[in-house]
């Protein structure tokens, strides 16, 4: 069975471009819109890790950590924050909010995959890494 990665994003493109990535890695992936719809994917699935935007529409990914912290049943999940606002505080706001990692936008293909990985236990990884695939 494949490993299930929780995406919430709301922009469409950066969903598309993060499930392709991931998807061709071998997991699978579960995307919400909201931070309220992911809460509820998170409670459903029971994914391996969540890529959180904090950039999100009527709850920001902030709240959206802090309320699945709040859960002991999804305390062990990773959390890596993604965002384009690369500002001075943001990690340090993220990792306060509950989150393990944090992800600048715009996404890196050639890295991208590998950077979330380092959040996985080894068990919990996808296909085998293959480096030649790695960027230069
Ligand atoms: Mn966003």
């Amino acid at each position: 069975m494949k490993l299930k990665i929780l995406l919430i994003e709301d922009h469409e493109q950066n969903r598309y471009l993060a499930s392709f990535l991931l998807e061709k890695h071998g997991y699978a992936v579960v995307s919400a819109a909201d931070g309220r719809t992911g809460i509820e994917l998170a409670q459903t699935i029971k994914p391996v890790l969540i890529l959180l935007d904090i950039q999100l529409p009527l709850m920001d990914g902030y709240a959206v950590a802090r309320e699945l912290r709040r859960d002991p049943a999804l305390r062990g999940i990773p959390i890596i924050a993604v965002t384009s606002y690369a500002m001075v505080g943001d990690r340090e706001k993220s990792l306060a909010a509950g989150c393990n990692g944090y992800l600048e936008k715009p996404i890196n293909p050639d890295s991208f995959v590998r950077e979330i990985e380092r959040f996985l236990p080894p068990k919990q990884k996808g296909e085998p890494h293959d480096p030649s695939l790695d960027s230069r």
